[in-house]
């Protein structure tokens, strides 16, 4: 049993993250200024034994009174949306919140674990994406305040872990969907979701030929585990390799819901990476972890968990 700091713990995956590590026995401290995340989130842990929720802002000043095992660092906007509506929060968490919980490691001897991005690899030139890859990142682009951020944060990991001797953990992760995202965060899964539900049309941002790689939110916490309680410090990409062009999501969105959306184009975002597709021999061999869950599967629980959010 281990005394964890989440922050970001209101979040999608840091509520996730919450609840696995309370069901195998650890103590959760969760963080969060609820800039993205939300109450509802956590709300059924108020009041299981071992769960705290501290409202606060991780890029000030982070302390947690009494022995810490590990910190957790999820706290950062992480949808294309936000991290554009809030660019300077962004960089602030990535970079000062990044700085805040390894300290707070640092005091504690505890593990420090970063919650790194495939965004790490920008609009890759190599594919799929090996953590050796250094990524094709533009920093002055739109998308640099969230990108930088999280390489800046890798590089701080990583200084702490060879000058100060802190134990860390990178975790890369690639785009991850399910229960709890938001309804309006702007995602490409919540957004298909929603808009099939709605009977609204569906947004595919240029022609749709770009590809991702779905991991369900479940499989994701796994992985996360897996490296939290391995010697291994990373980076390691945690996602699912499966790869789907943005126009086949669409399809299979339509599909699962028995939706008759129409399917409309918009502009593609700048800097919008080409293709993504994590190379996951790392995680398999040293964390012994791999995905389960397919995106059919995956996709059919998110259509479930949002019709009951919006009553359709
Ligand atoms: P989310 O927006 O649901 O959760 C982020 C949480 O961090 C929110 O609850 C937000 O309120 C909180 N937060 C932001 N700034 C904060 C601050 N300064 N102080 C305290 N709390 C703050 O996003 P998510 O999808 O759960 O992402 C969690 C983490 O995982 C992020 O660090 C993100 O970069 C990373 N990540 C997620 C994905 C994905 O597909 N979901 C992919 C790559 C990386
Ligand atoms: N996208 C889309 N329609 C939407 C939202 C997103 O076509 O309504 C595209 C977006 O341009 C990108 C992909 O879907 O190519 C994934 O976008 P998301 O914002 O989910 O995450 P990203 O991987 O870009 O961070």
């Amino acid at each position: 049993m281990a005394r964890i700091v989440v922050t970001g713990g209101a979040g999608f995956l840091g509520s996730h993250l919450a609840d696995h590590l309370l069901a195998r026995g650890d103590e959760v401290i969760a963080i969060d200024n609820l800039i993205t995340g939300s109450v509802a989130n956590i709300e059924h842990l108020f009041g299981v034994e071992g769960f705290t929720f501290v409202r606060h802002d991780v890029s000030e000043y982070l302390w947690v009174p009494g022995p810490v095992d590990a910190v957790l660092h999820f706290a950062s906007p992480a949808s294309p949306k936000d991290y554009l509506e809030m660019p300077i929060q962004t960089l602030k968490v990535g970079s000062l919140g990044t700085h805040n919980g390894l300290g707070l490691a640092k005091a504690k001897q505890a593990t420090f674990m970063l919650a790194s991005t495939s965004e790490v690899y920008g609009d890759p030139e190599v594919h799929p994406q090996p953590e050796s890859y250094w990524g094709h990142v533009n920093p002055v682009g739109p998308r640099g305040v969230y990108d930088e951020a999280k390489r800046f944060a890798e590089a701080m990991t990583m200084a702490y872990h060879r000058y100060h001797g802190i134990d860390v953990r990178i975790v890369r992760i690639f785009n991850t969907y399910g229960p709890r995202m938001r309804a309006e965060d702007g995602r490409v899964v919540s957004n298909f979701i929603v808009q099939a539900l709605k009977g609204e049309p569906i947004t595919i941002y240029g022609d749709g030929s770009q590809t991702r790689s779905f991991c369900y939110v479940d499989d994701e916490i796994r992985g996360f585990l897996a490296l939290l309680d391995s010697g291994e410090s990373g980076p390691v990409n945690i996602g699912n390799d499966g790869e789907f062009t943005v126009r086949e999501l669409a399809d299979l969105v339509l599909e699962v819901t028995g939706s008759t959306s129409e399917v409309v184009h918009e502009p593609l975002p700048v800097d919008d990476p080409r293709q993504r597709r994590p190379d996951l021999t790392m995680a398999r061999q040293r964390l012994g972890w791999q995905p389960e869950i397919g995106l059919r599967e995956g996709i059919e629980r998110t259509v479930a968990y949002f019709r009951q959010l919006l009553d359709v």
